[in-house]
């Protein structure tokens, strides 16, 4: 199949409108296109079509137990594919979309289980992009959009990555830029009391639990040594892996620093090309092949946005081994540093 790569910044969706009208089409008639969002690449089909999500679960090689996202363009839309908005959910819609939130609901009917991986209940979420909200309106509502790699590999944050994995798989690219945030929503699941947080993101606990009071947070997302079984389907599978082999060192930026250093020196003797993930703070003191600037540890956003790219540039820079910082939990860094270890199959040293 061919891939149609086309680009449509923000600032041009008034004067490239046909572009996106074709790609509602395509969605419309049961094909793939990948849409920018203010989060990551979404690879879209048509949610309510069960013919298009299996064609979303192969062009990713993703495992078929694995629910979709559904993305909307309005609150209308959302009551047609849940059994009932309740006035909590009501009150996080408001807050909190359209932006980067997925709510999970009791699944309305014409929900097919092969978008929700065969579960009841099926996620929502409203993207504030742009480009998104109108490829979603074109496309008659409901866009089911996982991030746009090959399953495993870190999600993409710019269409060349998009291309990379799904070129000849999916009938359209939409390139619009890299997006604000960089990381995969929050996914909150409304159907249990209190609300918890399956997948941690911008949005964060502390904002959620200004709004609804107590929240639970899934034990998983920051361990691996709990025996539980992640409650996001997708939360159990090794994600976000470069090739390289990556470890996290946690301690006072002196001690982090010289063990980074010890380490990549000895491993560079021995052939190997070391990449290392430091922040804008400590990144001077970096010895390695590739050493690169995630951000300030003083914006958490910075970090976020940056962290898929550079794994990504490391796989294209054939980096062996790769050293990172550790980074905080609270807040956003909760986010940061669930897609870090999950990148790093958990292996974190404290020094
Ligand atoms: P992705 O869109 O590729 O970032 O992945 C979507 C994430 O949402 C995966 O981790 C899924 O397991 C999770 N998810 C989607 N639908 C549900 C659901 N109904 N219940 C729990 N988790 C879900
Ligand atoms: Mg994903």
């Amino acid at each position: 199949m061919e891939t149609k790569l086309i680009s449509v910044m923000e600032s041009e969706i008034e004067e490239k409108d046909s572009l996106l009208r074709e790609a509602g089409e395509i969605l419309k008639n049961g094909g793939l296109v990948a849409i920018p969002t203010e989060t990551v690449y979404g690879l879209g089909g048509d949610a309510l079509n069960k013919a298009s999500s299996q064609k979303i679960y192969a062009a990713k090689g993703r495992p078929s137990d694995n629910p979709l996202i559904i993305h909307v363009a309005d609150m209308e839309s959302v009551e047609k594919i849940v059994t009932g908005v309740s006035t909590q959910a009501r009150k996080v819609a408001d807050a909190f979309w359209p932006g980067p939130l997925t709510m999970i609901f009791p699944k309305a009917e014409i929900v097919p289980y092969e978008t929700t991986g065969g579960l009841d209940t099926v996620a929502v979420r409203m993207p504030s992009h742009p480009v998104a909200r109108r490829v979603i309106a074109y496309a008659g509502g409901y866009v089911a959009a996982p991030s746009a790699n090959t399953s495993g590999k870190p999600s993409p944050t710019l269409a060349k990555y998009v291309m990379e994995d799904m070129n000849g798989k999916i009938d359209m690219v939409i390139d619009g830029g890299e997006g604000d945030i960089g990381l995969e929503s929050t996914i909150v699941d409304m159907t249990v009391s209190p609300p918890q947080i399956l997948r941690p993101g911008y949005i964060t606990k502390e904002m959620l639990e200004e709004l609804l009071g107590e929240i639970d947070v899934d034990r998983t997302i920051l361990r691996n040594d709990t025996g539980d079984r992640p409650k996001a389907p997708g939360m159990k599978y090794r994600h976000y892996a470069p090739k390289g082999e990556l470890t996290i060192i946690s301690g006072s930026q002196d001690a982090v620093i010289e063990y980074i250093n010890d380490n990549a020196r000895k491993a560079m003797a021995e052939g190997k090309r070391v990449g290392i993930i430091g922040s804008d703070e400590a990144i001077a003191g970096y010895v390695g092949d590739s050493v690169k600037n995630v951000g300030s540890k003083s914006d958490e956003l910075s970090i976020g946005r940056s962290l898929y790219r550079i794994l990504r540039e490391f796989d294209e820079e054939n980096i062996d081994v790769i050293y990172s910082e550790s980074f905080g939990s609270e807040g956003m860094g909760q986010a940061i540093m669930n897609r870090l270890l999950k990148a790093a199959g958990h292996q974190l040293i404290e020094v």
